[in-house]
Parts: structure tokens; C-alpha cells; sequence
């Protein structure tokens, strides 16, 4: 892009949309003219590459979710016009820093959001013909602001100011039919710029409007509020984000949104496939479809019914439907599997629930056919108990199903769906998520992504991650590591600045900082953290921990709504802070602070800062995490268990360059049946001491009732005694207490030698290869897609 021309065109946008100069207009319109430039001059890459894409075979990734962040540093860096950009806004007094005030795209929960957006960005970057489906969510995921240290939530109008990086696509436009109405599902495409590259991918979000928006006879009758009625009702399906992470709530409205986006993804297919193709014989052969989660898969019968509606018969279809879908399963926990009432299906979409119940009568078939005998089949057949399970026809029907890191897949395999992988073992494979080193490493940290490219002499480990190996010969270099800490500390620097900016709090970048940061949830156990933290608090006040590294304590998390005793941590979180922050004993040594709005901008400033990256959840329970690969390749290393992708993540580096504790999956298997917490704080003092925090009435919970969730009473119960649906302690929170502190005051201690600490830090950066959303993709297109690079089709 020419300068001078980007110039030409940024001033005559701010003219003709504002009436005003680069100077003087405002930050979000500075921000809406920079981007239309920018799309003015990808818009040719981007139709070209939508029609490259169409030319042969192409995969679609539907996702209910994606969590975009912030689109303009990212655009501007992949289009390789960042700097120019900058020089332009500097000439007039201007800087890209202050489009910082604009909000993320945050349509997405936490990792299974995050993750879809770093796939689209990978496939993008290697030229893979993958364009991403969803919804555009009037409010993303909603705004946290702490008061009195509660959770209070907002409304995301993500939109408020424009959305410059989206195209409306009217004459796209369908129908979407329900048994009570009937709503329209408008396109806005969203531009995926591969970094180094022509190719731009896509991704389709979905708005809900109404067929016709206005009555005019109610208008006319006077009935004003009747005459929006229907407008209303169509725009509610698109209106909001279920703010819930890995739970499922079995709601009408999530139904209507499910389909709603599946059915216009599968209508948009057969659409421009018949338009190339004039008929769908061959769809099998240029489509393959990714299921992220069980959100979409509804769009299988859905895909059936199209199909039969084009005349081919139910068996035919189904073939097709098996050719075409694949399904990524996130998580075992029993609240996240989505089972849904048969009479909600059958009232909400009759004519896809008839389709349902075929395929559910064909799977009881092919398994008589199998010879499997009447009880086996009731087991994991698709609809049982007045129910549907989406898993279990998604796994039916798909050529192949695949989990998210190793030991995740294998849970999958030998426990969670083993009878499914006795069926059909060709039909799994392991996936390990990734993330892309585009905005995790060169967009927010440009400082040590410099010196990573000075040392490798040039830049290429921007699109080919694993390059970052070539650089452990430097592990003993302390000229190289003292650089190394330098950058640390300056990233140290500007998240102190940011906290003191967000939160109000004044942070020392001299200590060591210690971050957690993830959606709140029982299993990730920030619990777990929190009572680690009153542990050490009363080992320095007794004397027994000595010569403790100063540390703060960094957390960031939003809540569900609902999700009484995950906001009762929050709000425990606070009142620790209040006592360590204050106690002059310990003010110097522990100070902990909570980031109040955790979200991808905030991301991109943590995950650089960190010493100690905080990855520990209960062993069995995170699939894979993401977040504990943004950390490391920033280089920090993890404190964590056994569990999802820290398995490989200290396979990679080193387990001597991690702190690793905690009961393993195999272990708790024999600790779980006659695991009893209680004797735990009965026998060990300095346990009970800490769970006695709980409920000696220091802390201040609210006044909440103890028998209610919100208060702190009844985490300890939960802890303790359990509650109607869970033994006590489930999570194992007591049981991993000690050997987490162990590895938390090793850590700590070790980390009193900068450069030997340096040195665990930088060698986790180097074997962070493996973690590239690159890989992950590649090996999605090789072995489940069967898709090559548009620049490699033969032409
Ligand atoms: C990466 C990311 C996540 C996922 O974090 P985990 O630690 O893997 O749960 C959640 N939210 C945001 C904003 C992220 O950037």
C-alpha cells in the first residue's frame, strides 16, 4: 500500500463521513476511517480469495462462537501495512495506541471462541480455503466491572461506534422457517487477512432481522407497540451472547439461535454450490464441514432435510451428511453436554425434529445389524430418555470426531466414549488446540518478538513457529537473557501502567507476577489459588515460610451471571487482597489484585507480563486450555497439573522448567471413591487454618446466607460436606492444597536466581512450536478435511 495514497484516502473518509481532519476527529472516528481504508485496499484480495475458495474444495467451521478481539492492530499488522499507517497518523499528531479505546469483538465466551478465531486466522495465513460461520450478536459477552468486589455485568453494544471491518451481504440474505414464525438471516462478512499472503478468509456472521419488519395495519389500528412485535421477536434470536462457559441450559432462545445460524450456514452452501455446479450429486466432494462443539449440530438433520427437500431420498442424505461432518468434542463435564428436550426440538423446529428421529431409527438398525444386543444400543443411542444428545448423533453421523489435546482424546477413547471408539475407532483423532503466534506473540509483545527475529536473522518464525527452537543454544547466553529479562520487566511495566489505569491499583513490576487469568469456573480452581494464597499468608505471619520473593497475585475472570459460588470467589478474592494488601507484615511480600473486564485486549497484555503461569485445574477436567500456551510463549513457565495441554506443554520444555504437582487423572480414579476432606482439615493444621478463613466472619461475603450459594459458609460446605448434586470437594481442592504450595514455594524460591528463573522462561518460549494454531490446522486439513492451499490447486 502506498502511503501517501493510504493518506489520501484516510483524510477524504474522516471529510466526507465526519467533516473533519486526522487532527481533530475523535478517536472512534479516527478509528472507522483508518479501518474503511485498509478495507478498501483488501477488498479485492477478499472477493478473489471468496471465490478462489468456491473454485474447489473448501472446509466451513461453524461455531456458535468466536472470540475476535480487537480487529485493527491485527488487520493492519497482517496486512503488513502496521507501520506504514503509524508513520501517517504520526505526521499529524496521532498514534494507533489510542484506537485502544475500542471495544473487542468479544462474540465468544472464553477458550472454545478464542480458539475458532486463532483457527481462522492460521487457515488464512497457509492459504486454506476455510471460512468461518456464526452469529453477529447484537451483545457479545457482557462488560464486568467489580463493585465492593462483586461482579456487576453490562451490556457489550460491541457495535456502538460502527463496525467498519464488516460487510453487509443483503442479496445473501434467507429464510429461516420455525413452527411460530419465520426470520430472516442477513450475512455480514467479516475479512480474515492472511499475514504474508493474498489469501483473506472469511468469516459469515449471521444477523437476525424480520421477514417484513412493520406492521402497517397494527400502525394504523394504533396498536404501536403490536406493530413491532414481530420485529422484536426476530431480532431477539440474534440479540445476545448466553454468557455461560461449558454449560449447557437447555433454553428455548439458544435452540431458536443454534438453528438459526446452522440452517442459514447449510442453506448457503447448497446455494452456492448449486449456483457453480448446477446440482448437489458432487456436494460431498467440495464441502467438508467442522463442528466446534455439539452448538452447530443441528445443522446434520438440518443438512439431511435440505437435501431431501432437493429430492434425494433420506438414505442418499444421510450419505452425504456423513461425507461432510466432523465434530470436535471440548469437554467431558456432564453440565456442558447439550441434551435437548425432544417436545422443546419438536415444538421449536418440527420438521427438523422428524429428521432426528430418522436418524435415530436408523443407528438402532445398523446396530442390530452389528449384532449388539438391546441394552448396549439403549446406551448411547442418539435420542433416549425424552431426550437428545447431541454428542452421540453428531458421532453417528460424522466421518470424524476429534478431542483437543492428548490425554483429553485418550479420556474420550478409553472412558467418557469408549463404547463409540469400540464401534468406530477410525473415526477418532486428537487435534491439540493452538493458538496463533500472530497476535499472541508478534502483535503483543513486539519487543521480544524484535529480538527474537535480530537473533534468527529474519522474521520467519512469524508464520513457522517451530523455527523458535533454533534459539535454546542461547539458554546459557546471559548477554541474550539479560536482554530477555530487560523485556520482561518492561512488559511488566506496561501492565502496571494498564492496571493502574484499569483497576486503580498501583502494582510493583519488581516482583514476581503470578497470573491466573480464565473464564471463573469450580474446575479451573481459582479456588484453589485463593486458599494457596491465605496458606502463605499465615506461613510468613507464623515464621514457618521464610524468605519469601515478593509476589502479586494476578487474576483475571468473568463469571456466569448465575454461577452463585463462582462470583462468591470473585468476591473472596477481594477481601484476601484486603487482608494481604494491608497487613504490614505481608503488604511488601503478597499483594493481590483482581482485573476487573478479562477479555482479549486485556489478554494481550497479561499473557506477556507473567512469570508464573497459573494452569490448575483439577486433572481430567480442562480439555485442553489455550491460555497456558499464550503464557508460555511469551515466556513464562507454568505452574500447573497434570491436565489437558500442560501435559505437553512440559513434554515440549522440560519438566524441570515447569512446576508440576497435584493428583494425575489414574490417581484420582483411586482417591475419588473414599476421598474424605474433612479428615484432611481435621489432621493437618495448617489446612484448617486455612479453610476456618472461610467462615470465621473476617471476610465479608455480603451477608449472604450460609445455606445459599454467594456466600463464603457455603464454599466451605461445599468443600467440606458437598451439596445435593456433588461429593464433597469434587474438584479436589483440599487434596491438591499442600503439593500446590510446594510448587508454588519452589518456584519462588527458585526464581531468586534471575538468570537461572531467565532460563526456564526463555526454553519454554523456544518449545513453544507445537502450540502454533499453524499445526493444529495443518493437521485439520491433511487428516480430517482433505483440503490443500488455494495456491497449490492445480489451476
Ligand atoms: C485464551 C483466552 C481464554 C482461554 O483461556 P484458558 O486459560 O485456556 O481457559 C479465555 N478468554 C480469553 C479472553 C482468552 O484470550
Amino acid at each position: 500500500m502506498d502511503k501517501s495514497i493510504f493518506a489520501k484516502a484516510l483524510e477524504s473518509q474522516l471529510r466526507s463521513k465526519y467533516n473533519t481532519t486526522v487532527e481533530n476527529a475523535l478517536d472512534w472516528q479516527l478509528h472507522e476511517c483508518v479501518s474503511s481504508a485498509v478495507m478498501e485496499h483488501i477488498s479485492p484480495n477478499h472477493a478473489q480469495s471468496l471465490e478462489k475458495h468456491l473454485s474447489g474444495r473448501r472446509a466451513m467451521y461453524l461455531s456458535m462462537e468466536f472470540l475476535m478481539g480487537r480487529a485493527v492492530h491485527n488487520n493492519l499488522m497482517c496486512a503488513g501495512v502496521y507501520e506504514d499507517v503509524e508513520d501517517v497518523l504520526k505526521q499529524h499528531g496521532r498514534s494507533l495506541g489510542e484506537l485502544e479505546t475500542i471495544e473487542d469483538a468479544a462474540l465468544g465466551n472464553g477458550g472454545l471462541g478464542r480458539l475458532a478465531a486463532c483457527f481462522l486466522d492460521s487457515a488464512a495465513t497457509l492459504d486454506l480455503p476455510l471460512d468461518g460461520y456464526g452469529i453477529r450478536y447484537k451483545y457479545g459477552l457482557f462488560k464486568q466491572k467489580i463493585v465492593d468486589g462483586f461482579q456487576k455485568e453490562e451490556a457489550d453494544n460491541w457495535t456502538k461506534y460502527g463496525d467498519p471491518w464488516s460487510v453487509r451481504c443483503q442479496q445473501d440474505a434467507v429464510n429461516i422457517q420455525y413452527a411460530d414464525m419465520t426470520v430472516r438471516a442477513v450475512p455480514y462478512d467479516m475479512p480474515i487477512i492472511g499475514y504474508g499472503t493474498d489469501n483473506v478468509g472469511n468469516l459469515r456472521l449471521w444477523q437476525a432481522e424480520a421477514v417484513d419488519d412493520f406492521d402497517f395495519n397494527k400502525f394504523n389500528d394504533g396498536d404501536y407497540t403490536g406493530a413491532q412485535a414481530k420485529k422484536n421477536a426476530a431480532e431477539d434470536i440474534s440479540r445476545v451472547l448466553y454468557p455461560n462457559d461449558n454449560t449447557s441450559e437447555g433454553k428455548k432462545l439458544r435452540l431458536r439461535q443454534e438453528y438459526f445460524f446452522s440452517a442459514a450456514s447449510v442453506a448457503d452452501a447448497i446455494r452456492k454450490h448449486k449456483a457453480r455446479f448446477g446440482s448437489l450429486d458432487e456436494l460431498e466432494k467440495y464441502l467438508t464441514i467442522q463442528l466446534n462443539d455439539t452448538h452447530p449440530v443441528i445443522a446434520i438433520p438440518e443438512l439431511i432435510r435440505q437435501l431431501v427437500c432437493e429430492g434425494y431420498d433420506f438414505e442418499t442424505a444421510f450419505e452425504k451428511a456423513h461425507k461432510i461432518f466432523n465434530y470436535t468434542n471440548h469437554t467431558i463435564m456432564a453440565e456442558a453436554l447439550e441434551k435437548w428436550d425432544c417436545s422443546l426440538v419438536e415444538s421449536v423446529i418440527p420438521k427438523v425434529y422428524t429428521y432426528i428421529l430418522m436418524i435415530n431409527e436408523r443407528f438402532i438398525r445398523d446396530m442390530y445389524s452389528k449384532g449388539m444386543d438391546k441394552k448396549d444400543i439403549a446406551a448411547i443411542q442418539p435420542v433416549a430418555g425424552g431426550r437428545v444428545n447431541m454428542a452421540y448423533m453428531a458421532i453417528y453421523v460424522s466421518s470424524y470426531i476429534n478431542g483437543v489435546a492428548e490425554i483429553h482424546t485418550e479420556i474420550l477413547k478409553k472412558d467418557a466414549l469408549k463404547k463409540w471408539y469400540e464401534l468406530y475407532p477410525e473415526r477418532f483423532q486428537n487435534k491439540t488446540n493452538g493458538i496463533t503466534q500472530r497476535r499472541w506473540l508478534a502483535l503483543c509483545n513486539k519487543e521480544l518478538s524484535a529480538l527474537i527475529t535480530r537473533l534468527l536473522g529474519d522474521s520467519g518464525w512469524i508464520t513457522d513457529l517451530d523455527r523458535l527452537k533454533e534459539l535454546a543454544k542461547y539458554a546459557d547466553d546471559e548477554n541474550v537473557l539479560g536482554e530477555f529479562i530487560r523485556i520482561k520487566k518492561t512488559k511488566k511495566q506496561q501492565l502496571a501502567d494498564f492496571i493502574k489505569q484499569n483497576d486503580g491499583i498501583e502494582i510493583n513490576p519488581d516482583t514476581i507476577f503470578d497470573i491466573q487469568i480464565k473464564r471463573l469456573h469450580e474446575y479451573k480452581r481459582q479456588l484453589l489459588n485463593a486458599l494457596s494464597i491465605i496458606y502463605i499468608y499465615y506461613g510468613i505471619k507464623d515464621g514457618s515460610i521464610r524468605d519469601f520473593t515478593p509476589t502479586t497475585f494476578i487474576f483475571g475472570a468473568k463469571s456466569a451471571p448465575g454461577y452463585r459460588r463462582a462470583k462468591a470467589i470473585i468476591k473472596l478474592l477481594g477481601e484476601i487482597g484486603k487482608m494481604v494488601n494491608s497487613d504490614e507484615q505481608t503488604k511488601d511480600l503478597l499483594k493481590v489484585v483482581f482485573v476487573q473486564n478479562y477479555n482479549v485486549s486485556a489478554a494481550e497484555k497479561l499473557v506477556c507480563a507473567a512469570d508464573v503461569s497459573e494452569q490448575i485445574s483439577t486433572a481430567g477436567t480442562e480439555a485442553s486450555g489455550t491460555g497456558n500456551m499464550k503464557l508460555m510463549l511469551n515466556g513464562a513457565v507454568t505452574l500447573g497439573t497434570y491436565d489437558g495441554a500442560n501435559v505437553e506443554i512440559v513434554q515440549e520444555a522440560g519438566e524441570e522448567n515447569n512446576y508440576i504437582f497435584g493428583a494425575r487423572v489414574e490417581e484420582l480414579a483411586d482417591i475419588m471413591p473414599d476421598y474424605d476432606p474433612r479428615k484432611l482439615v481435621f489432621e493437618n493444621e495448617k489446612i484448617g487454618r486455612v479453610l476456618e478463613k472461610l467462615i470465621d466472619s473476617n471476610f465479608d461475603d455480603g451477608g449472604v446466607p450460609s445455606d445459599q450459594e454467594g456466600s463464603f459458609k457455603e464454599l466451605y460446605k461445599a468443600l467440606t460436606d458437598g451439596a445435593s448434586w456433588h461429593v464433597p470437594d469434587h474438584y479436589y481442592v483440599v487434596g491438591d492444597l499442600e503439593s500446590y504450595v510446594a510448587a508454588k514455594l519452589r518456584c519462588n524460591s527458585d526464581y531468586k536466581d534471575k538468570l537461572a528463573f531467565a532460563r526456564k522462561c526463555w526454553l519454554n518460549m523456544c518449545s513453544a512450536g507445537k502450540f502454533s494454531s499453524d499445526r493444529t490446522i495443518r493437521d485439520y486439513a491433511q487428516n480430517i478435511w482433505k483440503i490443500v492451499p488455494v495456491s497449490k490447486r492445480g489451476v
